[in-house]
């Protein structure tokens, strides 16, 4: 339910209101507008006719039920897009077009410096780098995991770039919050609903990236389970979903950013590394990524693409990067992006 407050109402009956919620069982979201204040009531659906009581209470305008079947997420509890610090100052949403770039994974100290300051002086505003790996065979290098959460602090204090990094076991939540600014949930940890309950008790931004076979609605409920738990910095990031098309390793779901921008409040990032599997095929994606209204793209760059350990054959170089980030400012300009 979405209990909506006068203009006018004041502090404490804001306050009355929020507990006479907790009161009937259910988790009270405030979300300061400005003009008024709304407060999103969720909880056990089946008890909502209970919450219709509080339109008696002072300060209320009505209480409207959320039609969408994710509620913090959506539109109708937040109209107006959100807006937050990602780390250091980065801001997210609105007009910001924000940038996060870096290795698929971290691999020595050397790399991880050369690439932060290579992407920094192209523009980036965010380091990218996997310590821990979701790999598809267990054969595959797996990640630093520790030591590279160490190296990508190292790259944060040289460079002064936020970090985003990949959780993958809940059990290292705690160890990589540590170390990062941003945690990313991978595409097959979409439905890791201990993992995204676990992150929403963050207080930290976490980029959620879409799973292969994940639609739209199941996207934004994931999303959801991080909202209802507090955390309200969520980054939705469309990488690519898996069709019969084998000319690229996904296909860039290019209209999930539009459908996205109509449903939710909550920035978007694009993924075109990993949607395409081709550095080629880059550049070209990140121009309409942003043509489409996204906020944010998050690119693989290496300095040597041919040695990754990792997802080498869609790295940019750092030189490949740096000419995308120039034209990119064009296309950004167009629509309407700082960046
Ligand atoms: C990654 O960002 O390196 C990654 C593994 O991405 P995804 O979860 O989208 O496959
Ligand atoms: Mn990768």
């Amino acid at each position: 339910m979405i209990i909506v407050m006068k203009k006018g109402a004041d502090k404490e009956q804001l306050a009355e209101v929020k507990k006479r919620i907790r009161e009937l069982g259910y988790k009270p979201h405030v979300i300061h507008g400005e003009t008024r204040n709304v407060i999103g009531a969720v909880g056990d659906e089946r008890g909502k006719s209970v919450l219709q009581t509080l339109e008696v209470m002072p300060g209320v305008e009505s209480v409207v039920p959320i039609l969408k079947p994710y509620k913090l997420a959506s539109r109708e509890v937040k109209p107006e897009p959100s807006t937050f610090d990602i780390g250091g100052g980065v801001l997210i949403g609105g007009e910001n077009l924000v940038v996060m770039a870096g290795p698929c994974s971290v691999e020595s100290e050397e790399q991880i410096l050369e690439t932060a300051h290579a992407v920094k002086a192209a523009g980036a505003t965010v380091l990218r780098g996997g310590a821990f790996k979701p790999r598809t065979s267990p054969y595959s290098f797996q990640g630093m995991e520790e030591d590279g959460l160490k190296l990508l602090a190292l790259a944060r204090e040289a460079t002064g770039l936020p970090i985003v990094t990949e959780v993958v076991n809940p059990r290292d939540v705690e160890l990589v919050a540590r170390y990062s600014d941003i945690m990313q949930v991978g595409a097959r940890n979409i439905q890791n609903f201990a993992l995204l309950k676990m992150l929403g008790r963050l207080d930290k931004p976490i980029l959620l990236k879409r799973g292969m076979a994940t639609t739209i609605q199941e996207f934004l409920m994931s999303a959801e389970y991080i909202l209802a738990e507090g955390n309200r910095r969520v980054i939705l990031c469309e990488r690519g979903i898996r069709t019969f098309e084998t000319a690229t390793r996904n296909t860039l779901d290019i209209s999930a950013v539009p459908v996205l921008k109509e449903q939710t409040h909550l920035p978007v990032v694009i993924d075109p590394s990993h949607a395409t599997g081709h550095a080629s095929l880059v550049p070209s994606m990140c121009y309409a990524s942003v043509a489409a209204g996204c906020d944010g793209l998050i690119v693989e760059v290496h300095p040597h693409p041919e040695k990754a350990a990792s997802d080498g054959p869609q790295s940019l170089r750092p030189m490949e990067f740096a000419a995308m980030m120039e034209k990119l400012r064009a296309f950004a300009s167009v629509a309407g992006k700082k960046l």
